[in-house]
């Protein structure tokens, strides 16, 4: 009798464990809290805890009473809370000094010259340590809230030394290689810190693009922020994840100097935005396989997916920003990431989700795709 119960016990407890892993981790990216009130703030996220979103990646300035308000609201509604601020874009930020923004190869600043001229784009340069220092302190305040569960790095990369192909025609660029008007850090003390380690003056450099050691060094000053972060955040017992470009080989390395698979952080949130890429749906499971395979799936890949707000705009619109993926391709779109090694997916943004996108991503995510 006694072993009849157990095994009944047993039974119940295998179906209770695999019923929740029916259902695919899903997170969001998420800005706020504008002017939203606590009570709408519950209202949203519980709307959002329902449609199957487990934990947030939320975006709301710097300040830590702000996400001390917002991550308490989100923890009751049973949402992961992740904060997500921007790590090497620093805009609109009086803490800044001049003198700490990246220069690009013609000795621009980002400071007064942001890079495309988008109005987000005023990079810093990862070689200053008073910036090193600043992130660290800024994002330390931020982990040492109670409910808050992660940091959230994002643009935690230089600029787009060659844009994704499908945003050319929005600036009006043809990137088939590397130009020093978008190539970064030429600063006095990245210079410097080269040639003392390499003997190499990459100023006097007929064509820097060449030079391997120089594209190395700039990996190395990303990663090297990125694993001290990695140390402060993981001492306070909280994690630590990241949205990155997708490879990282075939991208990442390449366009923004991302070498991501030497990165100490708990999670990968690739950004498989394909219509940025001209590419559809298989590419997305492309990407996830190279990123499983390149991090020896050591660490879990969320497929970040990027979702058309509009979808019968889409065909008509030259913005790439207005672009993504249509209700008809979002299934694909989890599947292939699924099936090629992802551990979950992650939206941009549930604001742009529509009804039919709701309802198809419901039963996606309830669906078990097998990993091929
Ligand atoms: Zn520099």
């Amino acid at each position: 009798m006694n072993k009849l119960l157990t095994f009944g016990l047993l039974i119940l407890l295998i179906s209770c464990t695999s019923g929740n892993k029916s259902s695919i981790p899903c997170y969001a990216w998420l800005g706020g809290p504008g002017k939203a009130t606590d009570s709408e703030l519950k209202a949203e996220f519980k709307d959002l805890r329902k449609k199957g979103i487990d934990g947030l990646m939320y975006s709301a300035g710097r300040d830590p009473e702000v996400y001390s308000r917002i991550a308490k609201i989100a923890k009751e509604e049973g949402l992961e809370f992740h904060a997500w601020i921007p790590t090497l874009t620093q805009n609109n930020n009086p803490d800044m000094k001049p003198e700490w923004f990246a220069i690009n190869g013609i000795g621009e600043s980002t400071y007064d010259k942001p890079t495309f001229g988008a109005g987000h784009y005023h990079f810093v340069c990862p070689n200053r340590p008073e910036v090193c220092d600043y992130l660290e302190q800024m994002y330390s305040r931020i982990a040492d809230i109670p409910e808050v569960d992660g940091i959230h790095l994002d643009f935690i990369r230089f600029p787009d030394v060659i844009l994704a192909k499908g945003l050319w025609k929005k600036y009006g660029l043809v990137m088939d290689r590397e130009f020093p008007q978008f190539d970064y850090c030429y600063c006095d003390k990245c210079v410097a810190d080269f040639k003392a380690k390499t003997g190499i003056d990459i100023k006097a450099v007929q064509d820097p693009s060449q030079v391997e050691e120089w594209k190395q060094f700039r990996y190395d000053l990303v990663t090297s922020l990125v694993n001290r972060l990695a140390l402060m955040v993981h001492s306070k017992n909280k994690k630590i994840n990241a949205a990155v470009f997708p490879g990282p080989n075939s991208i990442a390395k390449k366009i923004v100097r991302q070498e991501w698979d030497k990165w100490d952080i708990d999670a990968f949130y690739p950004m498989n935005y394909n219509d940025f890429y001209l590419e559809g749906t298989k590419w997305i499971g492309d990407m996830c396989r190279e990123g499983v395979t390149t991090i020896n799936n050591s660490k879990p890949i969320y497929s970040g997916l990027f979702i058309c707000p509009e979808p019968e705009k889409k065909a008509g619109d030259p913005d790439p920003e207005n672009h993504g993926l249509l209700p008809g391709e979002l299934e694909e779109a989890i599947k292939q990431s699924m099936e090629n090694g992802a551990a979950g997916i992650c939206l941009f943004t549930p604001e742009r989700m529509t009804a039919e996108d709701w309802t198809i991503f419901k039963k996606a995510i309830h669906t078990s795709y097998v990993k091929q």
